[in-house]
């Protein structure tokens, strides 16, 4: 293995997902997962050559989980001393208004990115103890944050701003962030090779749509909408998040229901969206409830339908037209022909016709599944966060 790596960590509250990447040829070379960090047993995942191997192994904190990876690629291959990693990237949730930009790690960095804490309370702090491991772990090459905010640095100040009160908001950095950036530019940047047209000179939609779920306007190369706010909390109907409802309702349910701050949190961010509408999370899932009459399940959808539709026309206002293309990812987005048929269906008016048999052939690649005569394209584009990753990192790093 000779030409120049990245190793892309993404070290979650109890998780490390990582992975060995060739930028240049965009080839995964190896990967894996540790979970369950700091339980009575962990998991350890490892893929390498097509073989994978799992392993249930106890794992205190993320420094052994770090130091397990070190193990499942010297035990499993590859050997790293033959990887030519020439640089580290860190995933990283929330960069707040800090960090617009990748950005090569330091002490200072490191501790900026501990400030951001109050404002990703879930995330920044796993990244910070994957950062501070890894750094010593891999101390020839540099390391490199890439952030999940970056990308939406670029909303106009009318688009960020809540109405609130200025200072309130100002004292405590509440404003819109949003989320899944790398996703929504690696996307919209494919997309536009997609179509063959200048990245700087389209208007687009992306629909990102996993467990999270998010929707952006970019128009020129630039962000002009996303639908995450503060937290990843607002926006879409998700798996298990509620996205929009009216702010009082957690009031309401502080005074009527007695529940307490954390409880709240808990109920709007893991026991709603479409689990808290009909008890399934998974799509596949849904989808089969759906089949069998199930009418929860049915409303469900039809609920998380109806936001994204509401969400796709506002984007086009806010875009000041059609836009050129419309483009769903993530592993709803990219499986889930339903959802894109009937979000077109709902755009029929606007002269969007979706191509029916195109759109429900399965496959990895990216695809128009419009029809010829569609007024905006149709596209579905498998979203890579790690080749996002580790190419932002490359380019930083000057190689
Ligand atoms: P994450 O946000 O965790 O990275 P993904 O982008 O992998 O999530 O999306 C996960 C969701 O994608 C699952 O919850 C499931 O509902 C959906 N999904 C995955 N594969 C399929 C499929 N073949 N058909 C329909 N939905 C799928």
């Amino acid at each position: 293995m000779s030409s120049a790596t990245v190793l892309v960590i993404n070290a979650g509250s109890s998780t490390i997902k990582y992975q060995l990447l060739d930028p240049a040829t965009a080839e995964a070379i190896a990967g894996g997962i540790v979970e369950r960090i700091g339980e009575d047993m962990g998991l350890v995942e490892h893929r390498y050559n097509g073989v994978e191997h799992s392993e249930n192994i106890h794992i205190g904190d993320h420094g052994d989980g770090l130091r397990e990876v070190l193990r499942l690629f010297e035990a499993h291959g590859p050997h790293l001393a033959d990887a030519n990693i020439v640089a580290v990237g860190h995933r990283v949730v929330q960069g707040g208004s800090v960090f617009p930009h990748p950005t090569l790690i330091d002490d200072h960095v490191l501790e900026q990115i501990r400030d951001l804490i109050p404002l990703a309370p879930l995330h920044n702090p796993g990244h910070v103890k994957g950062i501070e491991v890894a750094r010593e772990l891999f101390a020839d090459v540099p390391h490199v944050a890439i952030f999940d905010t970056s990308f939406f640095q670029t909303l106009p100040e009318a688009a960020y701003t809540y109405a609130l009160p200025r200072e309130l908001a100002a004292q405590h950095s509440i404003r819109r962030y949003g989320f899944h950036g790398t996703s929504h530019q690696y996307v919209s940047e494919q997309a536009a090779m997609l179509l063959g047209r200048d990245y700087k000179d389209i208007k687009q939609i992306v629909a990102h749509l996993g467990s999270g779920a998010s929707i952006s306007a970019v128009k020129n190369g630039e962000a002009v909408e996303t639908s995450m706010g503060l937290t990843p909390l607002e926006g879409l109907v998700m798996g298990t998040r509620t996205g929009d409802m009216d702010p009082a309702i957690v009031l309401h349910l502080q005074r009527e229901a007695g529940m307490s701050a954390d409880e709240v949190n808990t109920v709007l961010n893991k026991q709603s969206g479409l689990k808290g509408l009909c008890g399934e999370n998974d799509f596949r899932e849904l989808l089969r409830m759906i089949d069998e009459g199930n009418h929860e399940a049915t409303v469900a959808f039809d609920v998380y339908v109806h936001r994204l539709v509401k969400y796709v026309g506002s984007y086009m206002a806010v875009l000041g037209g059609l836009p050129d293309v419309i483009t769903f990812t993530a592993g709803v987005g990219e499986n889930n022909a339903l959802i894109r048929e009937r979000v077109a269906q709902a755009l029929a008016g606007f002269g969007v016709r979706i191509d029916p048999e195109v759109n429900n052939v399965r496959s990895k690649e990216a695809r128009v599944v419009s029809a010829p005569d569609s007024t905006v394209t149709i596209a579905v584009i498998p979203t890579n966060e790690e080749l996002a990753i580790a190419r932002q990192t490359m380019d930083l790093i000057g190689q």
